[in-house]
């Protein structure tokens, strides 16, 4: 039974009687006694389905429709939820922040619109379909409910830190962008899978769009998230703090990151669980 208990003297702090009581929340014994092995998962049939926005949605119709048109075929089997990225328009926002010596903060918040204008399209574009478009609010409560009315919900894959984005550990650009929005949102809801729908087969040692000598590329088909951060890789296809959020998640242990321009048909392969890209899992 816990009930109020109050400290000897005047300067004596009231507590509920519980085992948190008096803590800090910052000591480290402390924490420990909070570590679940596993987490409660709101939407365990949810797929978290984020589409890249310089690798796929500012290719135009051409990239766009064959994936939209494999998307709306995987939603009969599968429940999920889009998720956009920012691309090319947010890259010209934030050299000119960058140039004005904007922080981080500032530069999320000018890249957030951006990825918001591609649910937006995609939303029109899907709206006959069931498409819908949502926010980062309480309507994420009710993602399973939207799946199994037919809906396909889509939202913006920046996540809501705005002002209290971190300090970069290298330079100004936000580091916590779409792809970061993705795994965290799938982390937090304990999705099925997240997928990542990008514009090559995966994982490879370099940009395989800055080596001319395809020789040099190694290709990673699976790799844990420790092992790259050991490679310590100049460029990666995915965002680098995902890696160090990925040893410390409980609910997504892998995810997959695949080539849906030349492959959409992969999308529904990936949802099947099949391994047609790159995955990279928790060690
Ligand atoms: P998105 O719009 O999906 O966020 P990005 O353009 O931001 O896509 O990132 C994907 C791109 O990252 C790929 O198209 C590829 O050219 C590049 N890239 C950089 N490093 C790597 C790497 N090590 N392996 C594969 N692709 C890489
Ligand atoms: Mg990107």
């Amino acid at each position: 039974m816990s009930g109020l208990i109050k400290e000897k003297g005047e300067k004596g702090r009231l507590h509920i009687d519980s085992g948190f009581k008096g803590e800090s929340l910052v000591s480290k014994a402390f924490l420990e006694q909070t570590v679940k092995h596993e987490y409660f998962r709101m939407h365990p049939e949810i797929n978290i389905v984020k589409i890249g926005g310089q690798s796929i949605i500012d290719r135009g119709k051409k990239a766009v429709f064959p994936i939209l048109d494999a998307l709306i075929e995987a939603k009969e089997k599968y429940k999920m939820i889009l998720m956009t990225g920012g691309g090319t328009r947010a890259r010209h926002v934030y050299e000119i922040g960058v140039d004005m010596g904007m922080p981080p903060g500032v530069l999320s918040k000018l890249g957030d619109k951006v990825s918001w204008q591609n649910a937006e399209m995609l939303s029109v574009l899907l709206a006959k379909h069931g498409g819908v478009k949502i926010g980062h609010g309480d309507n994420l409560e009710q993602l399973t409910m939207f799946c199994q009315q037919g809906y396909l919900p889509i939202t913006y894959g920046i996540p809501p830190y705005g002002y209290f984005e971190h300090p970069a550990e290298i330079g100004s650009i936000p580091p916590h962008r779409t792809d970061c929005g993705a795994f965290l949102l799938a982390e937090n809801i304990g999705a099925r899978s997240l997928i990542y729908l990008k514009d090559e087969k995966g994982l490879y040692s370099q940009d395989p769009k800055k080596v001319k000598k395809t020789r040099e590329l190694k290709f990673f088909d699976k790799i844990s998230a420790q092992e790259l951060m050991d490679l310590d890789l100049d460029d990666l296809i995915i965002e680098r703090p995902i890696l160090t959020l990925l040893q410390r998640a409980k609910s997504i242990t892998e995810f997959q990151i695949i080539d849906a321009l030349h492959h959409p048909d992969y999308i529904l392969a990936a949802l099947e669980g099949k391994h047609v890209g790159t995955i990279i899992y928790k060690e």
